[in-house]
């Protein structure tokens, strides 16, 4: 059993991020010590790399939360030991020992970052390698994709070695591309936009529209739970609840009900760009799916769109379902998503709403009700919530245990 001391961990796509390379190695920083900020680990982070020195910690555990941050190509649990040429090759050999089998390719990679040590790179690489040859009778060197990648850094206070490499989520660290507003319904497509926008640095806010008694505390429960569960891969996340029956009811009874969706999308829009003005947020995001129901066709799209000039960003927009499907899964957002509760948006749905609805009509029926004062008192009427972490887990038991 080897026993891992320190996680090393590379950054990918931020080594092109130039001047602002800073502030995006302190952001994932931050953001790397929030999903471990339960253990007694301590993440420091440098120019190049990361260390997240483990002080006891179990390595399983803490991989499996840095598999969920954004900003980081890979990681490599790393065995340190005494800066002692000696305990070095002993080290070494026990772990080829233990992990190298018959006709094997392999590399040493050092790095000196102690100047003080006796040998350098070239002469550390020299050392192991033979030490390899002569007690390895078939091994042979590969310095590309070498099925044993042996890397040794020495630095002042000890020798790290690790040879085992785990892809990270790769991505941008959240919160590096500023604040967007997720609209979040209790669907399949929006939580995978939102874990989309995530993984390119955006902070979200989750913004879910409820219209009691229409829409039941079951329905809300769900949205909270979804938004929980995407709370691994950025942090704790803002949940927006907006009342929505005034308005919906308003359309139900003065607009045509061919057009009850048009109007009712671009109420959500207007609501959602109000909210986000006043949050800071710089875009709006939601779960369209390109064609997938009358109100995501392109004429809808515009029509509905024609409210606000903010950025949209639709991130499952070209995928199939399968393709936003597989995504839930992995996520683990699928589950909860296909619980059979109602979305506001589908209360009063007609059975035939308008496939390519007009511009113009559209602002028309919008004549006879009070635009302005009905987003007004939605967004007035506003309840935020912190959700911190995934509590389905905790839900789940709490339930069975009330059918004991
Ligand atoms: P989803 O699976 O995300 O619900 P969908 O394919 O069912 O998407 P719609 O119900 O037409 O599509 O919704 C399209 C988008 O509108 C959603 O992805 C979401 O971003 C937004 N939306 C729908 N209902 C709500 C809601 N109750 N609160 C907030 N946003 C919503
Ligand atoms: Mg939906």
């Amino acid at each position: 059993m080897v026993v891992y001391n320190e996680i090393l961990v590379r950054y990918g796509e931020l080594s092109t991020k130039g001047k602002n390379r800073g502030q995006f190695i302190n952001r994932l920083a931050h953001n790397m010590q929030n999903v471990l900020s339960d253990l007694p680990v301590k993440v420091q982070a440098n120019r190049d790399h990361a260390h997240v020195i483990l002080d006891g910690a179990a390595y399983e555990e803490v991989a499996e939360r840095l598999k969920k941050v954004f900003g980081l190509q890979s990681f490599s649990p790393s065995i340190r030991i005494e800066a002692d040429i000696a305990r070095l090759k002993d080290e070494v050999l026990a772990l080829f020992k233990m992990i190298y089998k018959e006709g094997m390719t392999f590399k040493i990679q050092a790095r000196r970052a102690n100047h003080d040590f006796e040998l350098d790179s070239t002469e550390i690489n020299q050392t192991l390698g033979d030490l390899i040859f002569d007690n390895f009778d078939y091994a042979k060197v590969q310095m590309k994709f070498p099925d044993i990648a042996m890397r040794v850094e020495v630095r002042s206070e000890a020798i790290f070695l690790s040879y085992e490499t785990i892809k990270g989520a790769g991505g941008l660290p959240v919160g590096t591309a500023g604040r967007g507003h997720l609209m979040l319904s209790g669907g399949i497509d929006s939580p995978v936009a939102g874990y989309l926008a995530l993984k390119r640095g955006v902070e979200i806010e989750a913004v879910h529209f409820a219209s009691p008694p229409y829409t039941s505390p079951g329905a809300l429960k769900k949205a909270k739970d979804l938004t929980g569960k995407l709370t691994a891969f950025g942090g704790a996340i803002q949940f927006i609840e907006v009342p929505f029956t005034e308005i919906q009811e308003e359309i139900r009874d003065k607009a045509p009900q061919t057009y009850l969706m048009t109007l009712t999308r671009r109420f959500m829009l207007r609501i959602v760009d109000k909210i986000r003005e006043l949050r800071d947020g710089k875009i709006i995001i939601n779960g369209e799916s390109l064609g997938q129901v009358a109100s995501q066709t392109l004429g809808s799209m515009e029509v509905i769109n024609a409210v606000t000039n903010t950025p949209i960003i639709r991130p499952v927009v070209t995928m199939d379902k399968l393709e936003i499907i597989d995504i839930a899964e992995k996520i683990d957002t699928f589950n909860l998503s296909i619980l059979p509760f109602e979305d506001c948006c589908t209360i009063f749905a007609p059975p035939n709403p308008k496939t390519n609805p007009k511009l113009d009509k559209a602002e028309f029926y919008e004549q006879k009700l009070d635009v302005e004062g009905l987003v007004a008192r939605a967004v007035a009427g506003i309840k935020i919530d912190v959700i911190t972490g995934d509590n389905t887990d905790e839900v789940a038991t709490e339930e069975f245990s009330d059918l004991l």
